[in-house]
């Protein structure tokens, strides 16, 4: 191996921090950077909206590793600083701060942002975002003092947010763009499950809504105005309208990017010597077909396991079937695989009784699954979809066997 080679990492997020790590476990000796303008050691997102929300677990605990990790293992932290500009033809990153780095390999993980609300008074005081530690402070002061919160947006961030806010004693109304909660990234069961389980917590919901006005007294907010004319007085607004992936970079210096960065099958872009992982992300699937942009952990780690591999010299592992999780109240939603419109989809109760198990068949073969409240189904599933098991429909409908008989 080739000591003297420089990878350099852009984000600092959980792909980026991941990837730094993997590339010395691997056994890579060279030279590593890592990139970040966070001012933040890489940490994990996931408990911003759920367990740190809560004040159930304190901020040591999202930091990836501890700051002498990264000492030990020699590698080079810029933590307060943004890559403005790739040159790949002579292999530099540009800093801000006109600092640049020349890299061998440059590994690009700037994640995603959240996409902005764009009217009149969406500064105002009380309007909040969820992506990054600093959003999640400001949303956990602004929950203390809140009375009534909307959440625009019933995708898992909003929902999760919503689930945390009752638990805190706050009312929770959630605006949804859509004719039911999660429509972008779950079955009608599952959206049908998670409405009755908010409902019994009293969040209260609008569908097909969206909101035509802010209003806004002395910068702060103090009620909204739906499209059919309903006023909504709140305290605090919560924004969780999807993610804009970070990849102007990668655009600018001329790689292929649509929405996302493309990248192939075992996460190299359309440039040789530059990778990219996590959120930024969108999988080639074949000549003519992009996969979507993945926003969950487990993609995050499964590219930058590829990447980390590729560089230390490693047969690059397959990439993994997708899987995400989220915990709202006590109860776990947990997906694996994508599944498309015209798969055959079989709904049945969980094993414990308490959720259920919506399987997605293509050709007599799973290919995705999700579960609620079931742990067990789904690493039947995983497993099932991993080996390419064969299913029987009708036995899978019937209920009468237990999910391990059949899917095995
Ligand atoms: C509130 C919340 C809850 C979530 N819950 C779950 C969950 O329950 N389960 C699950 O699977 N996933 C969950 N996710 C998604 C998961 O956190 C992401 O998939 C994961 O963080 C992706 O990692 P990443 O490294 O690609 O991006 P990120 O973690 O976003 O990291 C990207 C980093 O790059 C930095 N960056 C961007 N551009 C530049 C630049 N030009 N120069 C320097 N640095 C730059 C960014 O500031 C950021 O620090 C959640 C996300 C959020 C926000």
């Amino acid at each position: 191996m080739d000591t003297t080679a420089h990878v350099v990492i852009v984000g600092a997020g959980h792909a980026g921090g991941t990837a730094a790590g993997l590339l010395r476990q691997y056994g890579f000796d060279g030279r590593i950077t890592l990139v970040g303008d966070e001012g933040e050691l890489p940490y994990q997102r996931p408990p911003l909206s759920k367990a740190w929300l809560k004040a159930e677990v304190d901020v040591d605990a999202l930091y990836l590793r501890p700051a002498s990790f990264y000492e030990q293992n020699e590698i080079q932290l810029h933590l307060d600083e943004k890559a403005v500009r790739i040159d790949p033809r002579r292999r530099r990153l540009h800093l801000s701060g006109d600092k640049t780095l020349a890299y061998d390999s440059l590994i690009l993980a700037t994640g995603a942002r959240a996409r902005r609300l764009q009217m009149a008074h969406g500064d105002s005081e009380g309007i909040v975002y969820l992506r990054d530690m600093r959003h999640a402070a400001a949303l956990k002061d602004r929950l203390a003092g809140a009375r009534r919160m909307a959440v625009l947006g019933g995708g898992y961030v909003g929902l999760e947010v919503a689930a945390t806010a009752r638990q805190l004693g706050v009312d929770v109304l959630v605006i949804e763009r859509e004719p039911r909660l999660l429509a972008r990234v779950a079955s009608a069961p599952v959206s049908d499950f998670v409405l009755g389980l908010h409902q019994r917590e009293g969040v209260q919901f609008r569908f097909r809504a969206s909101v035509s006005v802010l209003e806004s007294r002395q910068g702060r907010l103090a009620a909204l105005v739906l499209d059919d004319g309903e006023r909504i007085a709140c305290d605090l607004l919560l924004v969780g309208i999807g993610a804009v992936p970070n990849d102007e970079l990668a655009r600018e210096a001329g790689l292929d990017c649509e929405q996302g960065i493309v990248v192939d099958a075992t996460s190299r872009t359309s440039h040789p010597h530059i990778y990219a992982i996590g959120d930024v992300t969108r999988r080639r699937a074949s000549e003519n077909e992009l996969a979507p942009r993945i926003e969950s952990v487990s993609n995050a780690l499964d590219q930058a396991r590829q990447v980390a591999s590729a560089m230390a010299g490693r047969t690059v592992p397959a990439a993994e079937t997708p899987w995400f999780w989220s915990d709202q109240y006590a109860t776990k939603l947990q997906s694996v695989g994508l599944p498309r419109p015209t798969d055959t989809t079989i709904v049945r109760p969980s094993a414990s009784g308490s959720g259920l198990a919506v399987l997605h068949l293509r050709d007599n073969v799973l290919r995705a699954a999700e579960t609620v409240n079931s742990a067990r189904d789904f690493l039947l599933a995983r497993r099932a979809i991993a080996s390419g098991c064969v299913v029987d429909p009708r036995a899978l409908a019937s209920e009468d066997a237990p999910l391990s008989a059949l899917l095995s």
